[in-house]
């Protein structure tokens, strides 16, 4: 895979590289007029639009089809600016390629069906052109990973990784929740893939817009893909979430652009401070050790006196009591249950394969 920097020229130093546009090409003159707006903020380096829109259900718009690629070949004859669109098939990557688009993106949805990205990947072979691949839409990395790899064998060099964001079943205040660990996860095992956050779709509205965005920022992204409308509260598709050239204007005003490790300053406090954190994690590991031992022994009484591995009561007071241990320091009680959770399990795991090992433990 080729180095991000050499993959996509737009990206420039300590500048988040900017995809904005509408999330659905209406019109001739809506395509045209937020182009127009958008270039007039020099940090836009691509312009998107969907023309083939996959909707959660049927009856909704569902995209102007092919007739919107001559009005993106004008965004792009007129504003000297690369044009993206999404597809989903072959037919849409023949038309595309033929429309002379200049990326191309895979929406969510596509990159949880293993056999369309096949067929585009397939539809690709021989084709030298950049391709962004949204997150799936259930919280799966090695399908994300997959969706790539699908590309990179076809003979695509040039990726992003656009973060969306994922379905969930519980309301929030999010669209779709970002899980920003699967991204982690995403870059420990593609450390040089271009890395795009789509604030609009993890949102769902705009007020969120600009801290998802800064969010996606502290977290060392290479740049945004803002869903933009000339008409954002007359949009025809995901209304809600798009914002006006002028807004993301203050978006992109209003965003802190801080360095991994800002050139000329002084580490060494930082490193005092991430010794003491190194000592405290080893402090944790140590007492998960002991804690396990311990673990063991209460198996062994367990088994030899016929009592169950779980304990209802025992299991529901502890984590009471923690909680507000935890409040009293002014600990998130959410953490502490979330990190109980994951130690509980993993001491019912432990007694469970003591108890059925043998029938008496000496
Ligand atoms: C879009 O970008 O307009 C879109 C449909 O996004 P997603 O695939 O992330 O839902
Ligand atoms: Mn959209």
């Amino acid at each position: 895979m080729l180095i991000k920097n050499k993959a996509w020229p737009q990206l420039k130093k300590n500048e988040p590289l900017i995809i904005a546009g509408p999330c659905s090409a209406e019109t001739e003159e809506q395509v045209m007029q937020t182009a127009k707006a958008l270039k007039s903020d020099n940090r836009v380096n691509i312009y998107r639009a969907g023309i083939w829109k996959p909707r959660t259900k049927p009856g909704s718009f569902e995209g102007v089809g092919s007739i919107g690629l001559a009005w993106l070949r004008r965004v792009k004859k007129e504003f000297g600016i690369p044009v993206a669109i999404e597809v989903a098939n072959a037919k849409h990557v023949g038309e595309a390629l033929k429309a002379g688009i200049d990326i191309l993106w895979i929406g969510a949805r596509t990159t949880a069906n293993p056999f369309a990205v096949q067929e585009i990947a397939d539809a690709l072979k021989g084709v030298d052109i950049p391709v962004l691949v949204k997150n799936p839409v259930n919280p799966d990395v090695a399908l994300w990973i997959g969706a790539i790899e699908r590309l990179s064998k076809a003979g695509i060099t040039r990726f992003g990784a656009v973060h969306r964001g994922v379905s969930q079943f519980e309301k929030s205040s999010f669209r779709n929740n970002p899980e920003w660990q699967m991204v982690v996860e995403l870059r420990e095992q593609l450390p040089d893939i271009l890395l795009i956050n789509d604030p609009s779709h993890i949102s769902g509205n705009r007020e969120l817009i600009h801290k998802v965005s800064q969010t996606a920022m502290d977290l060392n992204f290479d740049g945004l893909m803002i869903e933009s409308h000339i008409e954002p509260d007359n949009a025809w598709s995901d209304a809600a979430q798009q914002v006006s050239p002028q807004q993301l204007t203050t978006i992109l005003n209003r965003l802190i652009i801080r360095a991994e490790t800002p050139e000329g300053i002084e580490l060494k406090n930082i490193d005092e401070l991430r010794k003491s954190i190194n000592f405290i994690d080893e402090q944790i590991i140590d007492l998960l050790s002991y804690r396990s031992n311990v673990i063991k022994d209460i198996a062994k009484f367990k088994l030899n006196n016929g009592m169950t591995v779980f304990q209802k009561n025992r299991w529901s007071s502890l984590l009471a009591k923690h909680q507000k241990h935890a409040e009293k320091l002014s600990l998130d009680p959410k953490l502490i249950s979330k990190v109980f959770h994951a130690i509980h399990q993993n001491s019912i795991n432990t007694q469970n394969n003591l108890l059925n090992k043998s029938d008496k433990i000496t």
